[in-house]
């Protein structure tokens, strides 16, 4: 089951969800808040296959409905 990575409107928290393809841009729960309210930001294997680097660099999160997620406590890179 891939991997997508996610980050909530609210409260800008990314986190990592493993969902069937079907469901990835279905709403999800954010594990902080708790509001579903959270939109998918990049499929770490899509990610992968598309450009061979892992969640690119700074910019990752564009896929946010802000766009800017530069608030969020996981950043991975
Ligand atoms: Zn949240």
């Amino acid at each position: 089951m891939p991997l997508y990575e996610y980050c909530c409107l609210d409260c800008e928290t990314r986190f990592d969800a493993l969902r069937s393809m079907s469901a990835a841009d279905k709403p999800i729960t954010c594990p902080e808040c708790g509001q579903e309210h959270a939109r998918r930001a990049i499929s770490l294997f899509a990610a992968i296959s598309s450009s061979g680097v892992i969640a690119g660099n700074g910019g990752s999160c564009a896929q946010c409905a802000s766009g800017n997620c530069a608030g969020c406590h996981n950043h991975a890179h």
